[in-house]
């Protein structure tokens, strides 16, 4: 039974990593398309609230925007599904062989594309410069008064824009050394996390999931090449 996109482990330590994970990434499925948990508007927004990019008011003023204007909502879910792409390449690029090695390895593709992910770059620049474009600077005369940028003002464009936002702020700001990738050679599921353990030793999205599978096949394989070689 495949999870609501409500249901969706949150494993990636960032949103922007988040995002890459709403589509099923590692193995090829027999032909089949990856399973897409932004299936459509809906999808989108119940996720963008999820992980705190916007506010339930926030889904509401976009949802609206977004039924009257059906073109928009479809362009909306196009930029989302964009930056996601490009955001994985990027990502990917931006991840170190584990030990040196599994660069190369088709199942691992540590160390990624690099000219794809330059084009992935010009794209979510693009993507944020618009975003940057639409946003506002708003002086908040608290204590002390600050001046911030406040992405989203454009209601049919606001969960985009903060998705682009997210975006940039991942690749600037996160600790890319940390970005690791769910392996796939190993039975993982291929979704990307940061790392935050303290020595750096995370392999998993999820032990109890990815992690604690991989282990049962390992069992049965070690099971069954028992019995291959008994007597
Ligand atoms: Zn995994």
């Amino acid at each position: 039974m495949r999870l609501d996109v409500g249901q969706l482990p949150l494993v990636g330590g960032h949103p922007a990593l988040d995002l890459v994970n709403t589509l099923e990434r590692g193995a090829a499925l027999d032909g089949k398309p990856p399973h897409d948990f932004l299936s459509d508007t809906s999808a989108l927004l119940r996720w963008t609230v999820k992980v705190g990019l916007i506010s339930d008011a926030e889904a509401n003023r976009a949802g609206q925007a977004w039924l009257d204007d059906p073109a928009a909502a479809h362009a909306g879910l196009a930029a989302v599904r964009d930056i996601r792409e490009g955001l994985h390449l990027v990502l990917l690029a931006a991840i170190q062989p584990a030990d040196g090695g599994a660069a190369g390895d088709p199942g691992d593709p540590a160390g990624g594309d690099p000219i794809a992910a330059g084009a992935a770059l010009v794209g979510l620049h693009e993507r944020w410069s618009g975003a940057a474009a639409r946003a506002t600077l708003v002086l908040d005369r608290g204590d002390p008064p600050q001046v911030r940028l406040t992405y989203g003002t454009v209601a049919a464009m606001l969960i985009p824009d903060r998705i682009a936002e997210a975006a940039l702020d991942a690749l600037r700001t996160a600790d890319l050394t940390r970005v690791r990738r769910c392996p796939v050679p190993e039975g993982g599921c291929g979704w990307l996390f940061l790392d935050q353990s303290r020595n750096g030793s995370r392999r998993w999205c999820r032990m109890a999931d990815c992690g604690s599978s991989a282990k049962a096949r390992r069992l049965t394989e070690r099971r069954r090449a028992a019995r291959a070689g008994a007597p």
